[in-house]
């Protein structure tokens, strides 16, 4: 991969999303650090009028805009016009990392987010979770680059740092520390592959693998027959096996998982999925092998 000149750092692309709205301010106020010698990063809130109203979005999800479908189907609202006048400005820059900042309310920890597995990123996952063992490397891999709808894929180049628990609306010390780390750790990786100086990375790490959403059971009149199970509720990236406890019914009785396939949840009861009723989602653990 030829080397990244630029990085566009966003925050507020879910304007009720605190930590990288406020790392924002910090870097203006010079409180956080973002120069590196061999790149230059700038930064940009993605939907200033939402963030104003304290919500995720005005009209649209703008993290959903960004693939063909998205852009055939679009309707008129503020965040279609964002979407393309973003495109318009920052998608064409051959060199540039777009790194996405965000919360969930799911306890996630620092997560980083990468929707390719080409060797470039397999390595930024090695270097992140060298530097911070507790973080999470989650690959979205599932589909084509082309195929995404998040706004770090918009150009050639992007990750999205997902960092919880933290209700939207509120700022908390942890997860804004946490956002800070993992940030840090990939502008190191940005420059020091630009400079051909990575250290040395560990051959092997456990990473997971995306594989779909869960949705909550509903009777015929669309309202919830259950519960995400108090036993799985918050123990995000955790194994679920079959005979596992995945939901409760409003009777006190367990529904479980019965596939044979070991899962992983996470984005457990993410406030944001509410009105899709997903439950949470579902990765594979592998080892990724950077041989
Ligand atoms: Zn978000």
């Amino acid at each position: 991969m030829e080397a990244i000149d630029s990085v566009l750092l966003v925050s507020g692309t879910h304007g009720n999303e605190l930590s990288g709205i406020y790392l924002h301010h910090l870097i203006q106020q010079g409180l956080y650090r973002t120069e590196r010698d061999s790149l230059s990063v700038e930064t940009l809130i993605a939907n200033p009028a939402a963030m104003d109203k304290g919500l995720r979005y005005v009209d649209q999800d703008l993290n959903r805009q960004f693939n063909a479908r998205a852009r055939q189907n679009a309707q008129s609202g503020n965040e279609t016009r964002l979407a393309h006048s973003l495109r318009e400005t920052y998608a064409d820059r051959e060199q540039q990392m777009v790194i996405d900042l965000h919360n969930t309310t799911s306890n996630m920890g620092a997560t980083l987010i990468l929707l390719s597995s080409s060797p470039y990123y397999k390595k930024m996952g090695a270097y992140v979770k060298q530097q911070m063992p507790n973080a999470y490397i989650l690959f979205e891999d599932q589909i084509a680059w082309e195929e995404q709808a998040y706004l770090c894929s918009m150009g050639k180049n992007g990750v999205m740092i997902e960092v919880g628990a933290q209700a939207h609306g509120a700022l908390q010390f942890e997860p804004l520390e946490l956002m800070k780390d993992m940030l840090t750790a990939v502008l190191d990786f940005i420059d020091l592959a630009n400079r051909n100086a990575l250290p040395a990375l560990t051959p092997n790490y456990e990473a997971y693998f995306y594989l779909g959403p869960v949705t909550l059971p509903l009777d015929e009149h669309g309202v919830r027959t259950a519960m995400v199970h108090p036993r799985l509720d918050g123990r995000d990236f955790e194994v679920l096996r079959r005979g596992d406890p995945m939901f409760i019914t409003f009777s006190g009785d367990d529904m479980v998982w019965d596939k044979d396939e070991d899962v992983y949840p996470h984005f457990i009861n993410e406030a944001a999925y509410c009105l899709s009723h997903v439950a949470m989602e579902l990765a594979q653990k592998k080892t990724v092998s950077l041989s």
